[in-house]
């Protein structure tokens, strides 16, 4: 069995299951209906529905390396299916790319690793290259790098959603909105990109309760 802590987790899901059957029921009954898709970062300390306060059917999730969208030309398919299943069948409304602070991902850019000890880590790293060749390019501060890939690795994915006809249809139609987040692990706030001015800014400026 897996670690205790695990197991009391479970216990403690169990009583809220029971309490909250009607949720639970209404989920299973009548299946998902999210607005959000969310593709994240695999990150064990990134958990979308803990820093958003999701609750189960309102995000469909998609976590992997580098929260890295392969382009739809890409072998790598599994991403493109989960964008597919998100848009034309759940017919989610906003799509959000969430980089945070801390990626492991995006540090190992900064090394080649051996293909033949890691080949998928290799191949998988490859699709998130051009962000550190972008950050490199905009001749940031060295210290600066880092933080700038992650960001430019989050933009480079809008791009990358747009090969895939349905988000560019979902987009044109107005019918779909792609959002650029980052959370920071240092300080447990997201900043969301805005692309006229080309700033990140707190999500929670515009909301009631101010960060
Ligand atoms: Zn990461």
């Amino acid at each position: 069995m897996p670690t205790p802590s695990l197991i009391d987790g479970y216990r403690k899901f169990r009583e809220k299951y029971k309490s909250d059957h009607e949720v639970f029921d209404r989920l299973a009954d009548e299946g998902q209906d999210p607005k959000v898709m969310w593709i994240g970062c695999s990150d064990s300390r990134v958990v979308p529905e803990l820093i958003t306060g999701a609750e189960p059917g309102e995000l469909f999730d998609l976590r992997n390396i580098a929260n890295v969208v392969p382009p739809a030309t890409s072998a790598a398919c599994a991403t493109g299916a989960a964008i597919e299943y998100a848009v034309i069948h759940l017919g989610v409304d906003h799509i959000v790319v969430c980089g945070h602070t801390e990626c492991g991902g995006i540090a190992a850019l900064a090394a080649e690793p051996d293909p033949d000890v890691q080949p998928h880590i290799t191949s998988w790293l490859d699709l998130a290259r051009p962000a550190r060749e972008q950050a490199l390019a905009s001749g940031v501060a060295e210290e600066d790098l880092y933080l700038e890939t992650i960001k430019t690795n989050v933009l480079i994915q809008f791009d990358n959603l747009r090969t895939y006809p349905c988000v560019a249809g979902g987009e044109r139609s107005g019918t779909l909105t792609i959002h650029g987040w980052l959370y920071d692990l240092h300080t447990g706030t997201i900043k969301a990109y805005h692309p006229e001015s080309k700033e990140w800014v707190s999500i929670a400026r515009h909301s009631r309760r101010a960060e």
